[in-house]
């Protein structure tokens, strides 16, 4: 197998165990979508929506986040990367909702949340134990943030004007759980935001399937387009309202070498020759930004 992710993934494969139909509309019939080593992605015939199945038991995502999570969110180049796309998100959420209480789900160390600033009353909940210390630590609202999964938290239902999971959809190994503990937590007419998620609807998830920047199969176990996603999120009464595909103006775009690359890649495909071509790189439509509100 050509090694496209730059980590070895096959020792977690043991813990491939738990299969399941789609969480979007409950087809049983998949056509297989992307094949890495052990892993395979599957997509809905009813929906579209996109999975990797079977994906890892909890034992086998404990210690997969055991092993990588405590080096990542303290990387400065990431960071300092972060720090500029996390004005370009603030920036559209800001269309919505410019203060009240947000809760931040997946809120690593409270950079977002920091980003935010004050005119928000800021919570945020992490798996994470060193995160939430850090955030607890160094963040001025960090007595708000705690280490939990979202579906243990104390809040009383409906107190929430935003809910954010930020590059968190993905990594949920129950989406349905989770995003229905957030839509309790919401008020009536409260802003769901889900940004920096990966769109499978997007050209280059397509042309490089297993081979696409945001495929990897222990990490992202899900992949939503703006229509699965919209679906999905219509049965807690969370409707579409706006989205936005953020990549010239992001900290990840280098536009001639990425242009470079999917011209690269498409002549290669077309002449079968797409094994000797690397993982893609940052694009047009790879990553979305989208809005939802709760309805009653
Ligand atoms: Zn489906």
């Amino acid at each position: 197998m050509q090694r496209v992710i730059d980590e070895d993934l096959e020792m977690y494969s043991k813990y491939l165990t738990r299969h399941r139909n789609c969480i979007v509309c409950g087809g049983e019939v998949n056509d297989i979508w992307a094949r890495y080593g052990s892993y395979t992605a599957v997509s809905c015939q009813e929906c579209g929506f996109i999975w990797i199945n079977p994906f890892l038991s909890n034992k086998g995502l404990d210690k997969y986040y055991h092993d990588y999570i405590g080096m990542r969110f303290k990387d400065k180049v990431k960071t300092d990367q972060r720090a500029i796309q996390y004005k370009i998100d603030k920036t559209f959420l800001q269309l919505f909702a410019l203060s009240g209480r947000v809760l931040d789900v997946g809120c690593s160390g409270g950079f977002f949340l920091s980003a935010l600033g004050e005119s928000f009353e800021r919570f945020g909940v992490d798996i994470d134990a060193e995160a939430v210390k850090y955030a607890r630590e160094n963040c001025p609202f960090g007595a708000n943030v705690t280490c939990e999964a979202l579906e243990n938290s104390k809040y009383a239902d409906g107190s929430f004007d935003v809910i954010i999971m930020r590059g968190v959809i993905e990594h949920l190994p129950d989406p349905e759980k989770t995003v229905e503990k957030a839509a309790a937590l919401l008020k009536n007419g409260g802003i769901f935001f889900i940004a920096a998620t990966p769109d499978v609807n997007s050209f280059c998830a397509d042309l490089y399937r297993e081979k696409w920047n945001q495929f990897h199969p222990v990490r992202h176990l899900t992949y939503f387009s703006l229509r699965t996603l919209s679906r999905f999120l219509k049965r807690w009464g969370l409707d579409y309202v706006a989205h936005q595909h953020p990549y010239l103006e992001t900290p990840y775009a280098d536009v001639e070498r990425d242009y470079a690359a999917v011209r690269e890649a498409c002549v290669a495909k077309a002449a079968g020759r797409f094994d000797e071509i690397g993982r893609s790189r940052a694009f047009w439509g790879n990553m979305i930004n989208s809005v939802f509100r709760k309805t009653e």
